[in-house]
């Protein structure tokens, strides 16, 4: 069945949200939206979109409604609350969760979305604040094949690459194992990286041979580390205690699965400390800052100087 045009929905207009949303609108889709924070919706409602007042009104003018929140304590407000979306979602609508999320909770919002007559696809996303912003990301897909060919045209706005994974509920379990091995893989790097320092090496040379060699080719090391760690600026991309949430999910999932988790257990006890610390608003990459503690060095690289202009 042919469609006309679909109004669409955004709710959670943060880091990743804010930039996918005006995406959509630069892509032409027609644009409601909603988040608690008010100067948020009013800078998408400054590009074209419409703001709501609640996740249910964004849900009554919507076909599609997609979701970035925080994690699963909001995304189960933002669904499931008197004034949330399943209480105003119209029969034939598909929701498109962008939340790396819990995958009982993502359970729970499909059955009563689907009570409701709607649909749920998860779709957690990777790439980080500059895939967000032009349109790079890589998106999994959880649902069914009718959805999300329906959503096409929304994900493939957002995405350069659109994985389906498989039902609903099973891209949030990919999503937080993949993540769960990136924060593993940062802090064995920065283990690494802080005994050369204190073998001798400077910092410099150390960060070329890494991104250079096998372990380089990791969105981390390249892109989210210079501009974060190695430069002691911490300004978030991608918070702590975001990045603290995704860890506690995963390490639960493998308690859930009874299967044994020892390096992520270790990483997570890191991270708890970092949020201990008062860190939980700041840049995730602040956590392995614990590693230079504990070394007695830091690993900064020297800023690059601009190509001068021939
Ligand atoms: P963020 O905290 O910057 O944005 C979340 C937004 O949700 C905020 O604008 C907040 O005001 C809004 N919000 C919170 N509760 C709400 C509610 N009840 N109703 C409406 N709006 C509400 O987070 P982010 O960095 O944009 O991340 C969003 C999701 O994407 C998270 O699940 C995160 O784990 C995931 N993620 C983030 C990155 C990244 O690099 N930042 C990368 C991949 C995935």
């Amino acid at each position: 069945m042919s469609r006309g045009r679909e109004n669409i929905g955004f709710i959670g207009l943060g880091n990743m949200g804010g930039r996918m949303a005006a995406r959509l609108l630069s892509a032409g889709l027609p644009l409601v939206v909603y988040d608690v924070r008010t100067d948020a919706a009013f800078a998408l409602a400054a590009l074209g979109a419409r703001r709501a007042g609640s996740p249910r009104e964004v849900a009554q003018q919507c076909d599609i409604i997609c979701t970035s929140l925080p994690g699963p304590q909001q995304a189960a407000a933002v669904f499931l609350d008197g004034d949330g979306v399943v209480a105003g979602v119209a029969p034939g609508a598909v929701c498109i969760d962008f939340t790396t999320n819990a995958p009982a909770v993502v359970a729970s919002i499909a059955a009563k979305l689907r009570s409701a007559g709607a649909e749920l696809l998860d779709a957690p996303v990777s790439g980080g604040v500059e895939g967000a912003r032009n349109g790079s990301l890589t998106v999994l897909v959880g649902g069914s094949e009718a959805a999300l060919q329906r959503c096409r045209g929304v994900l493939e706005a957002v995405a350069a690459a659109v994985i389906h994974v498989g039902k609903t509920g099973d891209a949030s379990i990919c999503k937080l194992l993949h993540n769960c091995a990136v924060f593993c893989a940062n802090l064995a790097t920065m283990e690494c990286l802080t005994v050369g320092v204190k073998a001798g090496v400077a910092a410099d040379v150390l960060i070329d041979v890494f991104q250079k060699s096998g372990l380089g080719r990791n969105l981390d090391l390249q892109v989210a580390m210079p501009a974060t760690l190695f430069q002691g600026n911490f300004e978030p991309r991608y918070s702590m205690e975001l990045a603290y949430k995704d860890m506690s999910l995963a390490v639960e999932l493998a308690r859930q699965c009874e299967a044994p988790m020892e390096m992520a257990e270790r990483c997570q006890r890191e991270m708890a400390e970092a949020v201990a610390r008062g860190w939980a608003g700041r840049d995730n990459t602040i956590f392995l800052t614990l590693r230079e503690e504990r070394t007695g060095v830091q690993v900064r690289q020297t800023p690059k100087t601009p190509e001068p202009a021939l």
